[in-house]
């Protein structure tokens, strides 16, 4: 990664191809096909790849976070503390995105600070139960926002937790 990728140059109510992402930022598009693979949404799976200019912009903000302060899976980065905190279990959602991915929300533990961080749907489970919760994850901390998940269906990711 450049050491400054221009994220000022996204606009997120805009979506682009991995094509337009590298002219965009100047980066190579194999660095874009490698980003989507490491886990930058896409809106869905139809040719070509679309990936929406928020989730872009979000994308590389945490991205730049996470190289600058390394979080383990179910710890955010706090702005407040200034360091990787858990999240009070209460206040934590997963709002689910497209691609596989999910958004993690949630309150600093220690101050109530606001953080959040794109996740896998396939470590929702795993973190929740870092952060001490029971299976199934209670239906308040999950948020589809009309979207079906497309990769991860809850019932799958369920249903791996019992394997
Ligand atoms: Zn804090």
């Amino acid at each position: 990664m450049s050491s400054r990728n221009n994220t000022n140059r996204i606009k997120i109510h805009r979506s682009y191809t991995a094509m337009d992402v590298s002219e965009t930022l100047g980066v190579h598009p194999k660095t874009v096909r490698n980003w989507i693979r490491a886990g930058l949404p896409v809106i869905d799976e139809a040719r070509p790849l679309l990936i929406q200019g928020a989730d872009l912009k979000l994308y590389l903000q945490q991205k730049r976070k996470t190289y600058l302060h390394r979080c383990e899976l179910n710890e955010m980065f706090c702005f407040k503390c200034k360091r990787p905190k858990e999240p009070s279990i209460d206040s934590v959602e997963f709002i689910a995105k497209p691609g596989g991915m999910a958004q993690m929300t949630g309150r600093c533990y220690e101050c109530g600070q606001w953080a959040n961080k794109y996740v896998s749907w396939r470590d929702v489970n795993q973190i929740w139960t870092e952060l001490g919760g029971k299976l199934p994850i209670a239906e308040k901390h999950l948020i589809l926002r009309g979207q079906k998940p497309l990769n991860y269906p809850l019932a799958k990711v369920f249903n791996d937790e019992k394997k």
